[in-house]
């Protein structure tokens, strides 16, 4: 299926156009390897021309509009995106190589941020201070101006919800960078942001490659704010570009989350999370629990479990919606696959599915799953990004916990166990910048704050959360005495 509008054009100033350069970059079906379609190459003038675009309608229609007004054309775009999603999930498959169900949640999920943040639009409001006799003092939450968005490849829509639809939720213009391989969505939702009236400049997309788009963006002095979602290194070079202009920074980084699975834990209820880290979105998920510790009493029969689901699991293209699609690139694929020839080689794999009949171009790799492997081991230290899971034994609570916080990162760690002290416990003991007690992910709430510690980032999106990040806090003090 080919989009149904130009891929090759960026959108500023409410208008598509060709990049200043000829520069443009291969679409590439990861399920297949063939080519799709060809992407602009947006240049550092493209971004400096969709930053100005961006300050214009700040400065004009969108800056002076009613937070009412906006959150009614966020509902609109809302609505449009649900009615879009076979068309949303069908570009989100064929880009990236998620299964077409997994890409369908995607689009609901953007639907519902738009849902809620055109709810909160008119909700956000500052406070009245007491203070000295004389003076009324109050706060006003005040939009940052241009927002700047970097965005990555795994989750498009769900991390366009979290993030541009909250920055224009309070006001603020945006100038969107999506990922090089996966930028057909923000493209679709430029065209129905336009269609559902955002005014002309609210909302710039300026695709291309991170080391000339992004990085024009992250060092550009005209915007407010920059949030990026994204690789640890990427996220650090990025904060240190934005600082010259002492610019805030959000970073939404990688994680090595563990899931901590204790002796009386509901193991029926656990397994289809364990399982799912390696699974959903072929394991290509910043948050994945893909480090299972698992106490001695129950180690066995987890592995075992876990083993016959990873062995079932199938793995086709996209379209074809098997439990696990291709990564998202080849050069993704070397990586993992990297990652699974050294578990091989120091005997760490006890499952792994089989790769059937599947397009020879794709990027496919066999879902696996290791177990019995020492903390320290780099499997259980990096970020694997792919359909692997490690799982490690432990025999105590403070074992758990010594493991669980024993890497560089904090995104999210969740908890299996009936026992509510424990359970209170390790909420504060581990360090994350979630913790979830028998679930994980809390279904992908869009009203839970999200963000890391550590090398997992700092500053948080979704939620209310996300509102307060996306504007800054002005103090009024008026003398009338
Ligand atoms: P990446 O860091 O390579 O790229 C992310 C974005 O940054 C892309 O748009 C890319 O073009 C851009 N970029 C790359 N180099 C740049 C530079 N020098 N200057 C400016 N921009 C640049 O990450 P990725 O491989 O696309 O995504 C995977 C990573 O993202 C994983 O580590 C994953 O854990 C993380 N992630 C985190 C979250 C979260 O919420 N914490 C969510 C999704 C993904």
């Amino acid at each position: 299926m080919a989009a149904p509008f130009s891929t090759d054009k960026v959108f500023i100033g409410g208008v598509w156009r060709p990049a200043s350069g000829e520069a443009t970059l291969p679409i590439e079906n990861p399920s297949t390897g063939e080519v799709m379609g060809a992407l602009a190459a947006g240049t550092a003038a493209d971004v400096d021309a969709a930053v100005h675009a961006a300050r214009a309608a700040f400065d004009g229609d969108w800056g002076r509009m009613t937070a009412v007004e906006r959150g009614r054309i966020l509902a609109r775009m809302g609505r449009e995106v649900e009615a879009r999603i076979d068309l949303l999930a069908e570009l989100e498959a064929l880009d990236v190589g998620k299964p077409l169900k997994q890409a369908r949640n995607d689009v609901l999920a953007l639907a519902r941020y738009l849902e809620f943040y055109a709810g909160a639009a008119d909700k956000l409001h500052g406070e009245t201070i007491p203070f000295q006799d004389g003076y009324t003092v109050y706060t006003l939450r005040e939009p940052h101006g241009v927002t700047g968005h970097i965005i990555p490849w795994n989750y498009p829509m769900q991390i366009i919800g979290r993030s541009v639809v909250a920055a224009l939720c309070v006001g603020n213009a945006v100038v969107l960078k999506p990922a090089e391989q996966a930028s057909l969505t923000a493209l679709a939702f430029a065209h129905i942001a336009a269609d559902c009236g955002l005014p002309d400049g609210a909302l710039n997309v300026v695709t291309g490659t991170g080391a000339e788009a992004g990085a024009a963006l992250a060092a550009h002095p005209g915007i407010n704010h920059l949030s990026f979602t994204g690789s640890t290194g990427v996220g650090v070079a990025i904060q240190q570009a934005a600082a010259i202009n002492a610019v805030p920074v959000t970073l939404e980084l990688g994680g090595k989350s563990p899931q901590l699975v204790f002796d009386d834990a509901d193991l029926d209820k656990a397994l289809p999370f364990l399982v799912n880290a390696g699974a959903q979105n072929a394991g290509q998920t910043c948050s994945a629990g893909s480090r299972v510790l698992v106490q001695r009493g129950v180690y066995d029969e987890v592995v075992r479990r876990m083993a016959e689901r990873f062995a079932a699991l199938t793995v086709g293209p996209a379209m074809n919606d098997r439990d696990v699609g291709p990564l998202v690139s080849k050069k993704q694929q070397v990586m993992v696959e990297g990652f699974i020839d050294k578990g091989r080689a120091d005997g760490l794999i006890v499952a792994q599915a089989t790769l059937g009949d599947l397009p020879s171009g794709g990027a496919y790799v066999a879902p696996t799953l290791f177990a019995n492997v020492a903390p320290d081991h780099p499997l259980a230290q990096q970020e694997i990004f792919g359909p692997a899971v490690v799982v490690i034994p432990f025999e105590t609570e403070d074992e758990a916990v010594a493991i669980a916080n024993g890497t560089p990162y904090g995104l999210v760690a969740g908890v299996w166990t009936a026992d509510g002290g424990r359970q209170m416990r390790l909420a504060k003991r581990l360090r994350a910048g979630q913790v979830f007690i028998n679930n994980y992910g809390a279904a992908g709430g869009v009203e839970l704050p999200f963000g890391g510690v550590g090398k997992s980032g700092h500053g948080r999106e979704k939620g209310f959360e996300a509102l307060y990040a996306f504007t800054t806090l002005k103090t009024v003090a008026a003398h009338h005495g």
